[in-house]
C-alpha cells in the first residue's frame, strides 16, 4: 500500500515539478514538447548481484525509475565487483564513474568519520526512529552536509530492523564469557567488543560458515534470521543470541553524483528522489516479514537453540558503547555536529517510545 501512495506522490510531484520547470509563458516561443532523450545511469552497489534484501533493493529502485519514467532514465546495475569492488562504491560516485550508488554509511568511515551515524550504532535507533530522525530530525540535512565535499547526495535506501546478536559455539553467561571471544563482528560493534575483552574480525560474508564451522571463529554476526538461513550459519554454530545490540536498525544509502543529479530534469530529479523514499520503505517491510518466517523454520525445522543475552552482558555492552560512540564524536568537529543532534533525537525518542511502541509490545506479550 504504502510504495503504491508513494508512486502516486511522485505523479503528483512530477505534474507540479513539470510545470515549474516548462508551463511558464515564454516570449514568442512555440510550447512545442521536446524530443524525449533517454538518460542512462550506472548504479554501483556493495552487495552480490541481487543478493536478498540488500541487492534486490537496488534493482526494485531501477526498475521502478524506469517505469515512472517511462524510461527516459535507464539505470543499470552492478553487483559488488561488476564495475568497482564492494568498498570502492563510495569513491566511484563521488568521482562519476557511476551516477548512483548503494550501499551502508559506516563503511565510509576512513574518509569521513563522522559517517558511521548514518548506517547504525550500537544501542542507537530503531528503523522506525533512524527514519524519524533522518526525515524529520534534521539527520538528512547534517548527512548532506557530511557527503557534500565528497560531491555526493546521500538518501536513506533501505533498513534491515533490529539484526541478531549472532551465532556462537560458546555461552554467554556473563560478561566474563565475552573475554577471548574471537568474533566476527564489523564497525563501531566490534570495538565495544574488543573494549570486552573480545577480539572483532572482519571477514566478508562467503567466509563466514567456513571460518565459524573450522573453528578460526569462536562467533558471528551477519544480518538476521533470513539472510542468516540462506548462508546455513545453523550448521556451523550451537545458539543464536539476541537481540542485536550492534546493529539495531542498519540503514542502508543510496549515493548520487551531485553534478549528474544537478542535470536531470526536475521531473526526474524528483522521481529519483521519491522511488528511493520508496524503497527504503519496501525493505523494511520485507525484512520484517521474511525475518520472522526465516525464524520459525530455523527454529521448528533447524531446532535451532536461541537465546537471550543476560541483561548484565547488555548492561555492560551499553555502557561500552556509549563509551566508544562519545570518543568518535569528540574525534573531529563534524562527528560531534552529528552526534549532538543524533543523541538528543534518540534521547527525546526513547522517553516517547518507552510510553509507545516499548509499552504497546510489552502489554502486547
Ligand atoms: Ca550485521
Amino acid at each position: 500500500m504504502k510504495l503504491k501512495q508513494l508512486i502516486v506522490a511522485a505523479l503528483a510531484t512530477l505534474v507540479l515539478a513539470g510545470c515549474n520547470q516548462d508551463c511558464a509563458p515564454q516570449d514568442g516561443a512555440a510550447n512545442a514538447i521536446a524530443p524525449q532523450e533517454t538518460i542512462k545511469w550506472k548504479l554501483v552497489t556493495s552487495w552480490p548481484k541481487n543478493f536478498p534484501g540488500l541487492g534486490t533493493a537496488p534493482e526494485r529502485f531501477a526498475d521502478k525509475v524506469a517505469e515512472l519514467s517511462g524510461g527516459r532514465l535507464e539505470i543499470k546495475v552492478y553487483g559488488a565487483g561488476e564495475l568497482v569492488p564492494a568498498l570502492q562504491v563510495f569513491d566511484a560516485v563521488s568521482q562519476g564513474t557511476a551516477e548512483m550508488g548503494h550501499s551502508g554509511a559506516y563503511y565510509w568511515k576512513g574518509k569521513t568519520p563522522a559517517a558511521q551515524f548514518f548506517t547504525s550504532v550500537p544501542f542507537g535507533l530503531t528503523a522506525q526512529e533512524m527514519d524519524g530522525w533522518i526525515q524529520y530530525g534534521g539527520g538528512q540535512e547534517l548527512w548532506e552536509e557530511v557527503y557534500a565535499p565528497f560531491n555526493l547526495l546521500p538518501l536513506p535506501g533501505g533498513n534491515t530492523g533490529v539484526q541478531m546478536g549472532g551465532w556462537f559455539n560458546k555461552e554467554i553467561n556473563s560478561v566474563d564469557d565475552l573475554k577471548g571471544l574471537k568474533m566476527r563482528i564489523p564497525g563501531l560493534g566490534g570495538e565495544v567488543l574488543a573494549r570486552a575483552g573480545g577480539t572483532p574480525v572482519t571477514l566478508p560474508g562467503g567466509e563466514l560458515f567456513t571460518s565459524l564451522q573450522t573453528g578460526v571463529i569462536d562467533a558471528t554476526e551477519w544480518v538476521g534470521p533470513y539472510n542468516d538461513l540462506a548462508f546455513g550459519l545453523y550448521k556451523a554454530a550451537e545458539y543464536y543470541y539476541y537481540p542485536g545490540w550492534h546493529e539495531p536498525g542498519s540503514m542502508m544509502e543510496f549515493t548520487i553524483n551531485k553534478d549528474a543529479f544537478a542535470k536531470l530534469p526536475a521531473d526526474l530529479q524528483a522521481i529519483v528522489r521519491v522511488t528511493a523514499a520508496a524503497i527504503n520503505d519496501d525493505m523494511l517491510a520485507e525484512y520484517t516479514t521474511r525475518n520472522q518466517s526465516a525464524l520459525v523454520e530455523l527454529i521448528e525445522k533447524h531446532n535451532v537453540d536461541v537465546r537471550p543475552f543476560p541483561d548484565d552482558v547488555l548492561q555492560k555492552l551499553q555502557l561500552l558503547s556509549d563509551e566508544v560512540v562519545a570518543e568518535v564524536a569528540a574525534a573531529d568537529p563534524m562527528s560531534g555536529k552529528v552526534y549532538k543532534s543524533f543523541k538528543a533525537y534518540r534521547d527525546k525518542v526513547k522517553a516517547y517510545h518507552a510510553v509507545t511502541e516499548q509499552a504497546y509490545i510489552n502489554a502486547r506479550d
